[in-house]
């Protein structure tokens, strides 16, 4: 099972890679550019060859862009979720130039509108990045939330109902398990037990066959806090147990998984790697 973590592009996009190599995982995740802003100045192409070369080298797999925070590909303003659109593409088309496996978005909020009406804006916006010719290379993947606020896509269900929207235009879909935020947003997960009845649903809603990527984080909030606040790998609310339990499932023996835990020493991602290795090792 490939093992990453999110890392920092930090003195141009290939430095990436270097880290990744240094914290001897195979799997990475970037964000292609600043999560906060609203540029989507390309990035030059000697870079761009240097990532695919170094990357290529370091054989890993997959490579995952997130897409930046300021994305709302549900947004009742006409004027945000046009600009909304117009940088998921360009996100999209960064990350085909990059030769990324997947492109992690989070769904975005429709305020007071309601679900009826997220389904449909977000459908409309992955129909138009499909019609520009994109997404073939790169596979979109929805990543569920915590829920906080509007934010939409913590259930399962809605993430699955664009999915197959998207599979009635021929979009090919797939799904990233964030497990702080599927806890936080009420799914238990602390147990064997827990465990299977999550895997079970993820497979009801969304299909285990369509999940692609899991981003592993334990949650400082507790079951249903609707907190989006990730914590080290049994360090939090999870706990080890849970991690057990789900990194022993069949259902997700294959799926790639990504650390997003806390960095606030270089000590902190070597140890969450180690103690997700020890679990693996020891199921
Ligand atoms: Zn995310
Ligand atoms: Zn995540």
């Amino acid at each position: 099972m490939p093992l990453g973590v999110h890392t920092s592009i930090a003195g141009g996009i290939s430095n990436s890679i270097d880290r990744i190599e240094d914290l001897g995982c195979d799997a990475m995740q970037i964000f292609a550019r600043n999560p906060r802003s609203w540029s989507s100045r390309p990035i030059p192409k000697s870079e761009v060859d240097l990532f695919r070369a170094k990357r290529l080298k370091a054989g890993i797999w997959p490579v995952a862009i997130h897409t930046t925070y300021l994305i709302n590909l549900c947004a009742p303003d006409t004027a945000v979720f046009d600009r909304s659109v117009a940088l998921f593409k360009a996100e999209l088309r960064t990350a085909e130039d990059l030769g990324a496996d997947y492109l992690v978005t989070h769904l975005g909020s429709p305020f007071d509108m309601g679900t009826d009406f997220a389904l449909k804006r977000i459908g409309s916006a992955l129909k138009e990045a499909l019609d520009s010719g994109l997404g073939k290379k790169t596979m979109i993947l929805l990543e569920n939330t915590a829920g906080s606020g509007y934010g939409f896509g913590s259930d399962l269900k809605d993430v699955g109902r664009i999915m197959d929207n998207a599979a009635l235009d021929g979009l090919d879909i797939g799904f990233c398990l964030d497990t702080c935020h599927a806890f936080a947003a009420g799914y238990p997960m602390t147990g064997p037990g827990e465990v299977a009845l999550l895997l079970e649903t993820v497979d009801r809603e969304a299909g285990l066959k369509r999940l692609k990527l899991i981003h592993l984080n334990d949650s400082k909030g507790g079951l249903n806090s609707r907190l989006d606040r990730h914590q080290h790998i049994g360090e939090g609310e999870i706990g080890l147990a849970g991690f057990k339990a789900l990194l022993a499932s069949p259902g997700v023996r294959q799926v790639p998984m990504i650390l997003e835990t806390p960095k606030k020493s270089e000590k902190d991602d070597p140890r969450n790697i180690r103690i997700v290795r020890r679990i693996l090792g020891a199921r």
